[in-house]
């Protein structure tokens, strides 16, 4: 037997536990994980290398159509492709129209078509007025929803105050879908910012001020209880707080189908880095203190968390320049697709412990089985697509802005020192970065969930 592809000698880190195998890759898949050395037209040596799945990085905004000047297919994914992301779930908001339409899904298939380095799918919305759109939406292979509880940061994508809420759940539950939720309280947050920005406030650290724990602790709680009074699954998005990951715990502990998910930055900056770096670290919920990021580690450890994204969310230069001396004036969003895999290598696997059956779990296995993408996606397993990281774990490197393919090199962790080096990474057998560079061309496809996404338990 003779394979097109063959990674040989690689330790490999499969669902079934790390083993030391060559895999046979042919038609894309992973047709072969044996003992035996095995020939293939194409050789790859991966002695003395870890072999992990292509992370599936369910938060992304590349922001086409419509703001492709903000990041775009090309660059998004080429940044995804070179930082081991084989698959992205785009969101529906930044974007031009939001995907809250089928005509806007429509679009936003054209855009990403022939452009996208990586395998994508994606998620619809639901807004103040396009319940009537769910279904189609449903129907056209969303694989799952997602709705502000707060104000997004683009006017198009209305926030949904419980009415919605409520009555969207009621909806997706019928459709078999689930929603994803942006927990944070809008009133809470939208006094706290109306009250800092009177008293003349416009300092970093004010930024925080505004959506303390409390306004994102609220809104878990709320979003918990309509979800269980509706019967649908939700998904929550990048929660920042361990607290948080302890109210989600026992919900799920009751038997609610609730997942969770939070972000490399959440893990790797804290409050300070806001107040050091500025504008380049604002996000929302905002970046948390160092005890409650210790917290959210634990949380992690433990398996409270499910997944962990990058929440990827680009912006201009100027959008991050004009919050230089006023916070508040900043885009909050942050660059980080690229820097997903390499930030949970060194702070999650050298600095902290993680396991790599774990690390595989939160970035791979559990995220392709919320979006519905498992077992074609998210773990190393005969039939799956050959999405594989060829990784050098004991290497030490720097990260280097002229490293980063997005539009717009601006990252909180431009210079950081980092262990464990992304040698390879291939997609469907295709190798499409190779020491840190991209060299394929665009061959990403649109990924349709197998059943529809569903933020219940793992199974
Ligand atoms: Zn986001």
């Amino acid at each position: 037997m003779r394979y097109e592809v063959v990674v040989a000698g690689g330790l490999l880190v499969t669902g079934q536990g790390v083993v030391e195998a060559h895999l046979g890759i042919t038609g894309g898949r992973i047709v072969a994980i044996a003992q035996e050395p095995l020939t293939g037209d194409e050789m790859i040596d991966a002695r003395q290398r870890v072999i992990l799945p292509g992370a599936v990085d369910l938060h992304v905004h590349f922001n086409d159509p419509g703001r492709a000047h903000w990041e775009g297919w090309g660059p998004g994914s080429r940044a995804a492709a070179a930082g081991g992301v084989t698959s992205v779930v785009d969101m529906p908001l930044n974007c031009l129209p939001p995907v809250t339409t089928v005509e806007a899904l429509r679009a936003k298939l054209a855009a990403a078509s022939g452009q996208s380095m990586v395998d994508y799918a994606l998620w619809g919305g639901l807004i103040t007025d396009n319940r009537e759109h769910l279904a189609g939406l449903a129907d056209g292979g969303v694989i799952g929803f997602k709705a502000f509880m707060s104000h997004s940061s683009t006017e198009e994508f209305t926030h949904v105050e419980d009415g919605v809420l409520f009555d969207g759940l009621l909806r997706l539950r019928e459709l078999g879908h689930f929603l994803a939720v942006h927990a944070e309280s809008n009133a809470i947050t939208q006094d706290r910012m109306r009250r800092l920005q009177a008293s003349g406030r416009r300092d970093r650290r004010a930024w925080g001020e505004a959506r303390p724990p409390i306004a994102e602790l609220e809104a878990i709680h709320r979003i918990l209880f309509l979800a269980r009074q509706a019967n649908c699954p939700v998904h929550i998005v990048h929660m920042s707080l361990p607290e948080g990951a302890e109210m989600i715990h026992a919900a799920r502990t009751g038997g609610q189908a609730v997942t969770v998910e939070t972000c490399a930055h959440y893990l790797s900056l804290t409050e300070n880095d806001l107040i050091r770096l500025g504008p380049v670290a604002k996000c929302a919920p905002p970046l948390r203190d160092p005890d409650r990021q210790r917290g959210l580690w634990e949380a992690v450890l433990d398996g409270r968390i499910d997944c962990i994204t990058s929440d990827h969310s680009p912006c201009p230069v100027e959008d991050k320049a004009r919050g230089e001396d006023d916070i508040w004036a900043a885009w909050g969003g942050i660059t980080g697709i690229q820097t997903l895999v390499p930030l949970m290598l060194t702070e999650g696997v050298h600095r902290r412990g993680l396991g790599l059956e774990r690390l595989v779990a939160l970035l791979s296995t559990t995220p392709a089985k919320i979006a519905g993408l498992w077992p074609r996606k998210g773990e190393i397993r005969l039939g799956a697509d050959a999405d594989l990281l060829v990784v050098e774990l004991e290497r030490p490197w720097r990260v280097e802005a002229e490293w980063l393919y997005s539009r717009h090199r601006q990252s909180p962790f431009i210079s950081r020192e980092s262990i464990g080096w992304i040698e390879r990474v291939l997609l469907r057998g295709r190798t499409i970065a190779l020491d840190g560079r991209v060299v394929d061309e665009p061959h990403g496809e649109w990924l349709r969930p197998v059943r529809s996404g569903r933020g219940g338990a793992e199974s």
